[in-house]
């Protein structure tokens, strides 16, 4: 665990340090939606760490609208993922719905995800703040810049300096043709506002794999610190978010071609 420069937060992974910041490489994080099976998350973790993603993304518990919808499988999907991480070098990335869960999931992850709907999840928030994992703290899908910043400061004021501000996409009137409406005015705004790094989540911000790319690469240009982007080796068989998920080819394409040429830009 370490404090850092403010303005960066530096995470250890099996690979090596990762640095997110201002001053530093565009950090990607790639992966499934949820973790559903040993061999899905182990091939994409091989596969986005080839493309030059840094971080395995992977839900084992989901936040989902439905009770009846696939709710992750928990304490399994955490093993899955050890070993994903023990395979691929990749540090992870998963969400945390629970203060019950905090330990046990800090034993695997190298970054704990609180996700837009606990974004002001107070409990959660003050338990996150006094335990020492980096954070990705997700905008609430319907909260102000003000909000998210002060949903951070819990976390800050806690006594854990190493958040890193994750931008999903926002509710507007129309979500007809997109999920979500991706605020990528946060970037310079943000800027202005905080020292805290910028990801930004062109997947949940779009709802739509064919959108993705187009998104990821405005972020880029726009300055962003990281991405978030979802990752399944069969987007059209996957239990969650299917239709906003890359196939490997694809994210392969973004990170080699698109992304590289505007990262240089
Ligand atoms: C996710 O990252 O899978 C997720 C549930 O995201 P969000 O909290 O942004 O909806
Ligand atoms: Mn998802």
């Amino acid at each position: 665990f370490r404090h850092g420069q403010p303005g960066e937060v530096t995470i250890d992974t099996p690979n090596g340090a990762v640095v997110f910041g201002e001053q530093h490489p565009l950090v990607v994080v790639a992966g499934p939606c949820s973790v559903e099976n040993e061999q899905m998350i182990i091939e994409t973790a091989l596969r986005v760490k080839q493309a030059g993603a840094k971080f395995l993304r992977g839900g084992a518990y989901k936040p989902r609208t439905s009770p009846y919808a696939f709710q992750g499988h928990g304490e399994s999907a955490l093993e899955l993922l050890a070993a994903a991480r023990a395979a691929s070098g990749l540090g992870i990335i998963t969400e945390v719905m629970d203060t019950a869960d905090i330990e046990k999931i800090a034993q695997v992850a190298d970054v704990l995800q609180l996700g837009a709907r606990n974004m002001q999840n107070f409990a959660l928030l003050k338990k996150i703040g006094a335990q020492n994992k980096p954070v990705l703290l997700k905008r609430g899908m319907a909260a102000t810049i003000e909000e998210w910043l002060m949903a951070a400061e819990y976390i800050l004021a806690g006594g854990n300096p190493n958040v890193i501000l994750c931008e999903r996409g926002i509710r507007t009137f129309d979500s007809r043709y997109t999920r979500n409406t991706l605020d990528l005015s946060v970037i310079p705004v943000l800027r202005k506002l905080t020292h805290l790094p910028i990801m930004i989540d062109p997947s949940h911000g779009t709802g739509k794999s064919d959108y993705v790319p187009a998104m990821a690469m405005a972020a880029v240009a726009a300055g962003t610190d990281s991405l978030m982007i979802e990752v399944h080796p069969n987007p059209a068989k996957a239990l969650s978010d299917g239709p906003q998920s890359l196939t490997p080819e694809r994210f392969d394409r973004l990170m080699r071609s698109e992304l590289a040429v505007i990262a240089q830009a």
